[in-house]
């Protein structure tokens, strides 16, 4: 049967071929949606090809297929009624197109071990660049490189027999633009400190960042060989960071480097082979690739080039890729020596040609195999990046985050704390830990002494924290990036006015509590009809008030009759905004007429309980 099919489809597609094509176009002519669904019917089918569904059920019945009206079709099925009628038939995909990253649960006997994605971060000339350098010489041989050295921003080496993925982009920007896009693409922080100058603000930039992002770090205190190193000074100065080598009795691994002269970089290598080991990578190279851009750029000869970052699936050549708002074949994918490759599975950076544009560092990308799919998706994200451009991004207002936490997408809410100097930065972040409003955490990612930098703007957009400045205050250009990044910056002087602020906002943003309070209430004395108003309820007023924009229950007997809102309100003639006990009032309810001398009408509001 399979045989007959598969000459089914030969014929068609010659038919089609030659445009031989009167048959073909009669049918798609015929046929005017000749996409489907999952899950679809054999009725459904029936009328969008235009048949009946006894015709469709004899058919599969005379190919062994015993099926009711209602039963719905798998796709080996619609092809196969696809082909007996002479009809192109696609399935519709259901893809998000807010999202490219891969949100498919893998089956888990799919999924095979993949490679730790390793990054190098650390303060300025501490080696970042001389140890991935030395790691890349010493576990690259010659042969690979075919004398070819480029850069394509990530590279793989093999440590005894097992492949490590290194992403070379130390700097932070990096890291924070990725993170920034919500792009998770390191399985591995090393944290590289010079032994001569210790723990400096962008090792603890570093370490914020991995920690914010939930990455494990390894320690490497470089520079061992200098005179001055102190070995101890950094680790006891990482301790304060809660980083904590095991012969401490922390459970942190560190290790000691001369990456200039090549010392312990076997023992670093072997310590994240180890961390992977822990964290049983997995990935399932047997879908279509999903992953993350790495770099990109636009090269004169050769159109945009993008090093992409294989996360999940297998990456082929001809393959249509949609990367951010992007959209290309891959023409030409080559490894990081520069060998043309026509696969890459999951941990592998490659670079391709093919993409109409440029992506960003940190974009998601996603291969199709229907590439009118993919065209529609890359459509549609193109849109709503015009449209997001649009709008004044403030991304991270205090407004979005209160609609964020109603939504009970945030339970912690981060926070970067700023101060003249470093003690008071240290009290204002145990304090405002231990605020605590139910459902939402403080979580100061950052306290440090000094102005606000745009490192903290970066990180505050990079990690949606909102940043507290104590006597600091930002420079006009600061202002702007933290406009620009829809970053909300704090300032105060006084550091309980800061908490008050904070946990007011917090209960805030919380779905506010409302609780309904009676304002008064009202007997019935008369009641009038009247055309196009309705009915006319003469009041006293017995007690409290009654408020034109009042809420109301009419209660007849002690049973609530109606609950509804006052339609009107007036004293003698003129409408009143409020009327007081002792006074007398017409009233309306809206959309209820049914009052009768007698009824009670109680006013009442609901107002928002702040929680104690
Ligand atoms: P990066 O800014 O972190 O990438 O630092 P580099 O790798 O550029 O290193 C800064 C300087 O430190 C360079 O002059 C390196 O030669 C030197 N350096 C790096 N590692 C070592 C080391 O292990 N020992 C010594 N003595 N110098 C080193």
């Amino acid at each position: 049967m399979a045989k007959g099919n598969r000459n089914n489809n030969k014929n068609r597609n010659r038919r089609s071929d030659y445009g031989g094509g009167n048959q073909q176009k009669r049918f798609t002519e015929q046929v005017k949606d000749c996409t489907y669904k999952d899950g679809i019917t054999v009725k459904e089918l029936a009328e969008k090809i235009n048949k009946s569904p006894a015709e469709i059920i004899k058919f599969l019945f005379m190919m062994d297929k015993m099926v009711t009206i209602n039963a719905s079709l798998d796709d080996e099925t619609i092809q196969l009624i696809a082909m007996q009628y002479n009809i192109e038939i696609t399935k519709e995909e259901e893809v998000d197109v807010n999202s490219l990253e891969d949100t498919e649960e893998d089956n888990p006997e799919d999924l095979e071990p993949r490679a730790p994605i390793v990054t190098i971060m650390g303060h300025v000339d501490h080696g970042k660049t001389t140890l991935l350098d030395n790691i890349r010489k010493t576990h690259v041989t010659e042969a690979e490189f075919g004398g070819i050295t480029q850069h394509i921003g990530a590279y793989q080496v093999e440590v005894k027999g097992q492949k490590v993925t290194f992403l070379d982009t130390p700097g932070h920007e990096a890291f924070t633009a990725m993170r920034a896009r919500g792009a998770k693409m390191t399985d591995i922080v090393v944290i590289v400190v010079a032994a001569d100058d210790g723990v400096m603000p962008q090792t603890k930039e570093a370490i914020d960042h991995s920690r914010a992002a939930g990455v494990p770090m390894i320690v490497a205190v470089n520079k061992i060989d200098k005179h001055n190193a102190n070995v101890d000074k950094v680790y006891s100065e990482l301790a304060d960071y809660d980083l904590m080598p095991e012969e401490w009795g922390g459970s942190t691994m560190f290790a000691k480097l001369s990456a200039k002269n090549g010392i312990g970089i076997s023992e670093l290598l072997e310590m994240i082979l180890l961390q992977a080991e822990m964290m049983e990578l997995k990935a399932n190279p047997n879908k279509m690739a999903t992953g993350t851009v790495v770099e990109a750029k636009l090269d004169k000869g050769r159109g945009p080039v993008a090093t992409l970052l294989v996360q999940n699936g297998t990456l082929r050549t001809g393959d249509m890729v949609v990367a951010g708002t992007c959209i290309g074949r891959i023409r030409k994918m080559t490894d990081d020596k520069g060998m043309e490759i026509k696969s890459a599975k999951p941990s592998t950076p490659v670079e391709i040609i093919g993409l109409d544009s440029v992506p960003e560092a940190g974009d998601h990308f996603k291969a199709f195999e229907n590439e009118r799919l993919a065209r529609k998706i890359a459509d549609e994200r193109n849109q709503q990046k015009i449209e997001a451009e649009r709008r004044t991004t403030a991304a991270m207002s205090l407004d979005d985050l209160a609609a964020q936490i109603k939504e009970g997408n945030i339970q912690d809410l981060n926070i970067i704390v700023k101060a003249d100097v470093n003690g008071s930065a240290e009290a204002v972040k145990s304090s405002m830990e231990k605020i605590n409003v139910d459902g939402v955490r403080v979580n100061v990612i950052r306290a440090t002494a000094g102005a606000i930098s745009e490192s903290d703007i970066m990180l505050a957009s990079a990690s949606n924290a909102i940043i507290y400045g104590f006597n600091v205050r930002p420079t006009a250009a600061i202002k702007k990036v933290a406009e620009e990044n829809g970053v909300s910056i704090r300032l105060h002087n006084i550091i309980y006015k800061a908490l008050e602020e904070l946990e007011m906002m917090m209960k805030g943003m919380l779905a506010p509590v409302y609780e309904e309070v009676v304002t008064g209430q009202a007997t019935v004395k008369q009641t009038f009809k009247v055309s196009k108003v309705g009915t006319i309820a003469g009041c006293m007023v017995d007690d409290g008030v009654i408020k034109r924009t009042s809420s109301c229950r009419l209660i007849r007997d002690g049973v609530v009759i109606y609950t509804g809102n006052i339609g009107s309100l007036q004293r003698f003639k003129d409408n009143a905004k409020e009327v007081s006990a002792g006074y007398e009032c017409g009233l309306t309810i809206e959309k209820f007429n049914d009052i009768k001398e007698g009824d009670i009408i109680e006013a009442f509001e609901s107002q928002e309980v702040k929680e104690a």
